[in-house]
C-alpha cells in the first residue's frame, strides 16, 4: 500500500504548521507507523526542529524539486524524531524562480514521491505560508490537507481564503485534493473568544473539526531550539500528550475502514 499523502497547509503564517508536521509525525512514529516529513518552507523549520544541521546539507529538496537528485538521495533521518524527512535549506527559495521555466513545474514534488511511497505510510508536507509554487506543489502531491488554526479573530477569514485556493486546485490540477481536517492550535479553553471561533468552524466545518485540541504550551515552543520535536523533548507535557492524541485521532479516522455488510 502506497502512503498517504498530507499537506499541513494554512496561508496564514505562525499557526502552528511546522510544529504539527514535526509533531505529528514523531507520534505517528510511535504508533508505528513509517512517516516522511517534507519541509517545503525556505525557512527549515521542520528540518532544524527534527534535529538535521542544514549547514552539511548538498542534497535536499532543492535538488529534487529541479530534478538534481531523488528523495532516497536526499532525505535525512531524525535523530530523535525516528521519521525521514526531505529537507529544506534557505536555497529553497531560489528553486522558485528556477521552477518556472520547467515543465509541470507544479507537479514536480508529485513525481518525486511516486519513487518512495511503498516505503512510508505517510507522508507530512510542512508548506510555507502564503500560496506560492512551492505550496502548489505540495497541494498537487497531497490527497488531503490538514489546516493548524489558531481560534482568533479573524481565523475564518483566513481559512476562507484556504478554501477558495483548494477549490481552484480541484478545479485545475488535482481533483481529487479534500479537507482531511482542521486542529485547533495554541488553544486557551479559558478564553471567550476560542470558545466562539470553536463554534463557528463546528458550524462551518462539522465533524473535519479534529476533536483533539492541542493548547498553548511552552514545552512545544522550547523544543525547536534543542533539535527535538516536543513530543520527545517533554513527553508529558500538556503540548506532548495533546500530539499524541491528535497522532492516535488521525489513525482513527483514516484506517478504520466501515465493516462490510453492517448497514
Ligand atoms: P507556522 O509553521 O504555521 O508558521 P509554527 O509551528 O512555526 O507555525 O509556530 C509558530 C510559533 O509558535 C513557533 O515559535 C512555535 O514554537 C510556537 N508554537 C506553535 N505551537 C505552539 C503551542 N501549541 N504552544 C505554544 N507555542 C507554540
Ligand atoms: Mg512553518
Amino acid at each position: 500500500m502506497s502512503a498517504r499523502i498530507i499537506a499541513i497547509a494554512n496561508q496564514k503564517g505562525g499557526v502552528g504548521k511546522t510544529t504539527t508536521g514535526v509533531n505529528l509525525a514523531t507520534g505517528l512514529v510511535q504508533l508505528e507507523r513509517r512517516v516522511l516529513l517534507v519541509d517545503l518552507d525556505p525557512q527549515a523549520n521542520a528540518t532544524m526542529g527534527s534535529g538535521i544541521q542544514k549547514a552539511g546539507l548538498t542534497q535536499t529538496i532543492y535538488q529534487v524539486l529541479l530534478g538534481e537528485a531523488t528523495v532516497a538521495e536526499a532525505r535525512q533521518r531524525s535523530p530523535e524524531g525516528g521519521y525521514d524527512v526531505l529537507p529544506a535549506t534557505r536555497d529553497l527559495g531560489g528553486a522558485e524562480v528556477e521552477l518556472v521555466q520547467e515543465l509541470a513545474r507544479e507537479a514536480r514534488l508529485k513525481q518525486a514521491l511516486a519513487e518512495v511511497e511503498d516505503e512510508y505510510d505517510y507522508i507530512l508536507i510542512d508548506s510555507p505560508p502564503s500560496l506560492t509554487l512551492l505550496t502548489l506543489n505540495g497541494l498537487v502531491a497531497a490527497q488531503g490537507v490538514l489546516i493548524p488554526m489558531v481560534c482568533e479573530y479573524y481565523a475564518l477569514e483566513g481559512l476562507s481564503d484556504l478554501v477558495t485556493t483548494l477549490r481552484k486546485v480541484r478545479q485545475a490540477v488535482n481533483p481529487k485534493i479534500e479537507i482531511l481536517g482542521l486542529v485547533r492550535t495554541m488553544f486557551d479553553a479559558r478564553s471567550n473568544l476560542s470558545q466562539q471561533v470553536s463554534g463557528q468552524l463546528a458550524a462551518h466545518f462539522g465533524n473535519k473539526v479534529f476533536e483533539t485540541v492541542i493548547p498553548r504550551n511552552v514545552r512545544l515552543a522550547e523544543a525547536p531550539s534543542h533539535g527535538l520535536p516536543g513530543v520527545v523533548y517533554d513527553p508529558s507535557s500538556r503540548g506532548a500528550r495533546a500530539y499524541k492524541a491528535l497522532a492516535a485521532e488521525l489513525l482513527a479516522r483514516l484506517e478504520t475502514a466501515p465493516v462490510a455488510g453492517i448497514q
